[in-house]
């Protein structure tokens, strides 16, 4: 069977607007989508698998339960449906930094995991984040790596290509 390509897209700062520092996303009342992210999603559908990998360490500080995620999804996947735009999976980390977990990025253990179970060819695949952590992640996965933030962040991190915007992105992609 023939691998699929998949562009692996963060979730806070990329499908949705970030919670203010140290604190999450923590109910749908919360949740707000950032400009442009459906049109997107559903262009890259048409080439690729879209998948979210998402650290939620809210989960592990209690600041929220798992099904509270969960729910959130729900009800994304139901607004994005909305606009022809399909998330095929999510993988989502709930640990916190002192578990050590395989799965909170930097470390690759979602990426690795969503590679096993939907084929996916990741050398030909784009890691798409707004953070050090998400472009790490991509790498050591093997993934080309977009960073979506301003030129000093990118200047630092060492992306394969920085972008402004998610619509920017799609000058990236091929
Ligand atoms: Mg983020
Ligand atoms: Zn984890």
């Amino acid at each position: 069977m023939t691998k699929k390509r998949a562009i692996f897209l963060d979730r806070d700062g990329v499908i949705n607007k970030k919670a203010k520092e140290h604190d999450y996303i923590k109910n749908w009342g919360e949740f707000e989508f950032l400009p442009h992210i459906k049109d997107v999603i559903s262009q890259l559908n048409k080439k690729f698998l879209v998948v979210v990998v998402s650290n939620q360490r809210g989960v592990s500080r209690g600041l929220m339960t798992l099904n509270d995620v969960h729910s959130i999804h729900v009800n994304m996947q139901t607004e994005l449906k909305k606009s022809n735009a399909i998330i095929d999976s999510i993988y989502v980390c709930p640990h916190g930094i002192k578990e050590k977990c395989a799965c909170r990025k930097p470390e690759p253990g979602m990426i690795f995991q969503a590679a096993r179970e939907l084929n996916i060819d990741l050398s030909n695949s784009y890691m798409i984040g707004d953070s050090l952590t998400d472009i790490e992640a991509g790498k050591k996965a093997g993934c080309k790596t977009i960073l979506l933030a301003d030129a000093n962040l990118a200047r630092e991190t060492k992306p394969d290509f920085a972008a402004r915007s998610m619509l920017d992105v799609l000058h990236f992609i091929n």
